[in-house]
């Protein structure tokens, strides 16, 4: 007793304790033993409780230090993972109405998991309508055909899985689904302590969603959803600084459609909006994932082509010019042709190593082509402006 004393007088200040050292030998099964059986287990409920109450405080302070979405994401996922002691977990959040993979753990990157989740039947509308966590046993459930055909979990077959939702102002705003492949099923007792993370965790995933958002309206052109100037210029800076340390090429496309005062005065301001819009999706769908736009101006659009040389930024160009120049815009049915004009530059033509140098030498030689009659491209090589020659038409399209 005196041993049990002095543990609880030393663990008083102390988050840190062992059940162990609390606990007092059971030596017989008369009165005093069943009272030394009730003292250890309620030292075994504090000791928990404590426990809990350290994670819990680990958690908060874990995600108040972030407001960043992939963050705070990969916080809520690990803690849940590790509370549950399942191996592995998807946490999905909801972006534009949809489930969308956040993060996951535990699960081969190899695996394509579903980035979308399919949410109007099955397991997961039923926790989206409940609000509540459902519990699959993939032995004895007739979810077998959801776990077997939609399983988000890849390759993995899972024997145990839970689904979580985490709900914010009567929403959820996101899910965890934990699976494990172990025989054992854990406890339905985690279950309270299941939901108290959830509520501690869905108004921290609903500020990282939104901040998310603001940030993506904040970097992105509304008119025609490429990237705008500002946050252009922070990717070029980027990939700018990733060649110098490298050692590697960077090339810049500087790009100005052709007579667009005459398009907005001829058929009107929205007209010329839809005409924004179109080229730079007929730009954007042409693109490489690694290759950047941005809507550099009211009219302009400067595209970073990473470890690209002059040779292939101009042969890009070029294939940009061409693809504008046959794909008609509309606005109310009504067809209307548009050219553009193109300016490349590259680092290793340039004798200076600074940022605006490359999209100054792309200016220039994108004035070249406006000068040359515009529908053009022209590099900036040798300290020069030489104009390119035309794609040539093949017989089909002449
Ligand atoms: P150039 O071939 O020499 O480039 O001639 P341009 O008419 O394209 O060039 P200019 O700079 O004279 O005119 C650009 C026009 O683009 C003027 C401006 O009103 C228009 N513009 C800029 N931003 C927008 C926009 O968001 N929507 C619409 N509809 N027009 C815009
Ligand atoms: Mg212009
Ligand atoms: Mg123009």
């Amino acid at each position: 007793m005196q041993r049990v004393n002095n543990h609880i007088s030393a663990a008083r200040f102390s988050r840190q304790s062992h059940t162990e050292t609390f606990e007092i030998e059971v030596k017989s099964s008369d009165m005093i033993g069943q009272v030394t059986m009730a003292f250890n287990t309620m030292a075994r409920t504090v000791e928990q409780r404590l426990h809990n109450e350290t994670r819990f405080r680990a958690l908060i302070s874990d995600l108040s230090a972030h407001v960043d979405l992939d963050h705070t994401a990969e916080i809520i996922l690990k803690y849940f993972i590790d509370a549950t002691c399942m191996t592995s977990g998807l946490l999905y959040g909801k972006i534009e109405e949809e489930m969308t993979l956040l993060s996951s753990k535990g699960l081969d990157t190899d695996d394509k998991l579903p980035r979308k989740l399919e949410s109007w039947q099955g397991p997961i509308a039923e926790t989206i309508q409940s609000g509540e966590p459902y519990t699959i046993d993939t032995t004895e459930n007739s979810c077998v055909d959801w776990v077997a055909t939609t399983t988000p979990f890849g390759s993995f077959r899972p024997r145990f899985i839970r689904i979580i939702p985490l709900i914010a102002e009567k929403s959820t705003v996101g899910l965890v689904i934990a699976a494990c492949s172990q025989s054992e099923v854990p406890e339905d007792t985690q279950l309270e302590t299941l939901k108290t993370y959830a509520s501690y965790m869905a108004p921290y995933l609903q500020n990282s969603l939104l901040h998310n958002k603001i940030q993506e309206m904040a970097s992105y052109d509304s008119l025609t959803h490429v990237l705008n100037r500002r946050f252009g210029l922070i990717r070029l800076q980027e990939e700018f600084s990733t060649a110098l340390r490298y050692g590697i090429d960077l090339s810049v496309i500087m790009i100005d459609i052709d007579k667009f005062k005459i398009i907005n005065d001829t058929h009107g301001h929205e007209a010329g909006d839809q005409v924004l819009k179109t080229v730079a999706s007929t730009i954007t769908l042409n693109l490489r994932n690694e290759e950047i736009i941005c809507r550099y101006g009211g009219e302009e659009f400067l595209i970073i082509l990473p470890m690209a040389n002059l040779n292939k930024a101009g042969f890009v160009a070029e294939r940009l010019r061409d693809l504008v120049e046959r794909q008609t815009s509309y606005y109310k049915d009504r067809g209307i042709p548009v050219t553009i004009s193109l300016g490349v530059s590259s680092l290793s033509s340039l004798v200076t190593q600074d940022r605006n140098d490359l999209i100054n030498t792309a200016d220039t030689a994108m004035y070249h082509s406006k000068n040359m009659g515009r529908n053009q491209v022209t590099i900036f090589r040798n300290n020069e402006a030489v104009l390119l020659p035309k794609k040539k038409k093949t017989v089909s399209e002449v």
